[in-house]
């Protein structure tokens, strides 16, 4: 490329090179919600069937999950995600980044999901406590203000595409698709998302050595 060029970027081809910060959807991106599901399902006395069949539903209607207590006739049940809820490929994925990346897992759920997560990533943040939910713009500014770095400097990777990756993309970010959970099934994500099966995947999709920079909230341990 002639020095002064532009890049040249293919339309719809995902950049990574200037890759510093990597965030993470919580549930069905780092968390499996089989079992808070069936939990909920078993303390509002509706079957297990009944309720994931009804999510799978709604989740192909395009409307906000939060309608099954609704549809099941049941007041939603108190339920929050336990660390036995990681993915097997969560902590090996986290693990094998942090050295290069700084890492980041936002999502849209309670304030105690932070305090599960927080030993594993370099920052946390959660829609309870920002009081703002994703897919709003506003969650993504956030999000980027968090980071503390450019947001083509930010892949956030989501199972969701209504709530993860064409937010994500329009804020600028670079949005990583995991094809897991209702959603990341029944989903199909834009071309200008990277797309993986599995967090296994993530760490070759982008660069080696990212541009990570001193985290802002050095802990020890
Ligand atoms: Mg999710």
């Amino acid at each position: 490329m002639a020095l002064g060029a532009r890049p040249a970027r293919p339309s719809g081809r995902p950049a990574v090179a200037n890759l510093e910060t990597v965030v993470f959807d919580v549930g069905e991106t780092l968390v499996d919600e089989t079992s808070l599901w069936e939990r909920a399902a078993d303390s509002a006395g509706v079957p297990r069937f009944t309720l994931m069949g009804v999510l799978g539903g709604l989740a192909v209607r395009g409307e906000p999950h939060t309608r099954v207590w609704e549809l099941v006739g049941r007041p939603r049940p108190e339920t929050a995600f336990a660390a036995a809820d990681l993915y097997p490929d969560a902590r090996p994925c986290l693990e094998r980044l942090r050295g290069t990346y700084r890492t980041g897992a936002v999502g849209n759920t309670g304030v105690e999901t932070e305090e599960l997560l927080r030993p594993l990533v370099d920052f946390v943040g959660s829609s309870a406590r920002w009081g703002v939910e994703k897919p709003s713009p506003a969650f993504f500014a956030r999000l980027v203000a968090e980071a503390g770095t450019r947001p083509e400097r930010i892949a956030y990777v989501g199972d969701r595409v209504d709530n993860d990756i064409v937010p994500a993309l329009a804020a600028g970010l670079v949005a990583v698709h995991v094809r897991r959970g209702p959603w990341g099934l029944l989903h199909e994500a834009p071309p200008g998302a990277i797309r993986i099966d599995s967090l296994d995947e993530l760490p070759a999709k982008l660069p080696s050595s990212g541009r990570r920079r001193r985290p802002l909230d050095a802990r020890s341990g």
